[in-house]
């Protein structure tokens, strides 16, 4: 039988704030174990939680952005279970009414257009970590460190519309290049700010009811994701295929053998115990406060490449590259803005794709560094545009301009690159040109058009890059004819 697969993803991102969901303690990376806690966070009995404002904003702003439905009241819940990196023996979550539900995702890959529905957003706080030390059986033993309890995450829980390894892959991409826009997480993975479960089932072709699934946990990458999510549907194939059923059940991605690993039998809500968090009162948002958010949010990924091919005439692909990071589109947009040719925009946009972009990826250097800002590239393309200099000349202008720091103009000047348009100097190289090479000029006489290709390089040679290279075309072909 032919099956197709079904996936939702389950995404925790840490949200970007100053301190904790319930305390004041800072959030901050790579403290010292155990220094960032209190007897809030460290689950000492009595002490009450205090909501932080901050990530409730982050959430909402989340959930407008993914257009979900904002609930003016939402609950946070109890979710119980055992655990030494959890002190309190429960997580402060939500459960029955979450603050955002109902929303909808596009995903931005370049042949699709295809939209995800999000189920829920909730709040909910952070675990601690356990580093376990192996060594000889007696001295075996675990550390914990309370520095993450009680740090803020959103969780956001999409429907199983996903049908692919690759649109799980495209879905996260997505999700990740939203949050960043919002400014409301890191989404490191590396970090810690983003961790992603993946639930995979199987039915026959055409079939509506959904299979068993299967939970996916422990994957530190992207690809990771999609290693994963590729390995369980092939198991899950063999299992329906030799005649047995799926077990629902989690399992971890080893990603050093790359496969999945019962880790435990799924566990069901009520394993948890859920009930309303006594020590916080129903969270109520203002619809004011809520719109107030909704008319800040900025312009997001999808919007603005679509402006982008609009407005600048920009392909699909340059479009999507350019509008990927905010630091990027805000980049494009500023070098854009010092020129007026209607032919600007689509070459900055080829100098940042191919020269620039390079660049930073290999020296690791973020655009918004300001390497080379958008003023100095105008400036260039401006050079390029007004006939001062060539495109090749460019090329070497820009080299100096990322390792000098200096503008186009500037270099120039000092490297004598003006580009020659005078049409009497000009005349000059071509004469000289049709002189030296007689064979190239015999053989464009015989119809070879080709050959004056020789009799340009000449004398690109020869002015060392410096000819106009409009006018050498135009003055060597009046000569030869
Ligand atoms: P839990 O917290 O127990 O994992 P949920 O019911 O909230 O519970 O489901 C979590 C995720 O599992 C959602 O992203 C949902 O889309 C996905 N999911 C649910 N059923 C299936 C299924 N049969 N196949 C694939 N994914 C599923
Ligand atoms: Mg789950
Ligand atoms: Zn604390």
């Amino acid at each position: 039988m032919n099956y197709e697969s079904v996936i939702g993803l389950e995404v925790h991102v840490q949200v970007k704030t100053v301190s904790k969901l319930f305390c004041s303690c800072p959030t901050s990376f790579g403290a010292p174990p155990n220094s960032n806690i209190c007897p809030i966070c460290a689950g000492y009995p009595g002490v009450l939680p205090v909501l932080n404002k901050k990530a409730v904003e982050a959430i909402v702003k989340t959930g407008l952005a993914l257009t979900c439905r904002i609930n003016l009241e939402s609950i946070f819940a109890r979710k119980q279970y055992f655990y030494p990196d959890l002190p309190k023996n429960y997580q402060i979550s939500q459960y029955e009414k979450p603050v955002a539900e109902d929303g909808m995702l596009s995903l931005l890959s370049s042949n699709s257009s295809q939209k995800v529905r999000i189920r829920r957003i909730h709040l909910e706080e952070d675990a601690g970590k356990l580093l376990h030390t192996i060594g000889s059986l007696e001295l075996e033993y675990s550390l914990v460190d309370l520095n993450r309890t009680g740090i803020p995450l959103m969780e956001i829980v999409s429907e199983p519309d996903l049908t692919s390894p690759k649109e799980a892959y495209e879905y996260l991409s997505t999700l990740k290049n939203i949050l960043e826009y919002l400014e409301v997480s890191d989404c490191d993975m590396e970090k810690g700010s983003l961790r992603c479960d993946a639930n995979v089932s199987l039915r026959p072709i055409g079939s509506q009811t959904l299979g068993n699934r299967v939970e996916i946990k422990n994957m530190n990458s992207f690809h990771g994701v999609q290693e994963a999510v590729t390995y369980e549907i092939k198991r899950q194939t063999e299992v329906l295929n030799s005649g047995n059923r799926v077990v629902q059940e989690t399992r971890l991605w080893d990603s050093d053998q790359k496969e999945t690993r019962v880790m435990r039998s799924k566990e069901e809500a009520h394993d948890y115990r859920y009930f309303p968090e006594p020590d916080l009162l129903p969270l109520k948002l203002e619809e004011n406060w809520v719109e107030a958010i909704r008319a800040q949010l900025p312009e997001l990924p999808e919007k603005k490449r679509k402006r982008f091919i609009e407005d600048y005439q920009l392909s699909e692909y340059d479009a999507a590259v350019l509008s990927s990071a905010p630091e990027m589109a805000h980049y494009f947009e500023k070098a854009s803005s010092y020129l007026k040719s209607p032919l600007a925009p689509k070459i900055i946009s080829n100098w940042i794709t191919t020269e620039l972009l390079g660049r930073l990826n290999t020296s690791n250097c973020p655009i918004e560094k300001g390497v080379i800002s958008p003023e100095a590239l105008a400036e260039l393309v401006g050079l390029i545009l007004n006939g001062t200099i060539s495109g090749k000349i460019a090329k070497i202008v820009f080299e100096e301009m990322w390792s000098h720091n200096k503008f186009p103009k500037q270099i120039i000047q000092e490297k004598g690159l003006v580009q020659v348009s005078n049409e009497k100097e000009i005349e000059v190289w071509v004469l000289e040109s049709i002189s030296k090479n007689p064979k190239a000029v015999e053989e464009y006489k015989n119809g070879k058009e080709k050959a004056i290709g020789a009799l340009v390089g000449y004398i690109m040679k020869i002015s060392k890059g410096k000819a106009n290279p409009d006018l050498v075309n135009q003055i060597l072909k009046k000569k030869l004819a």
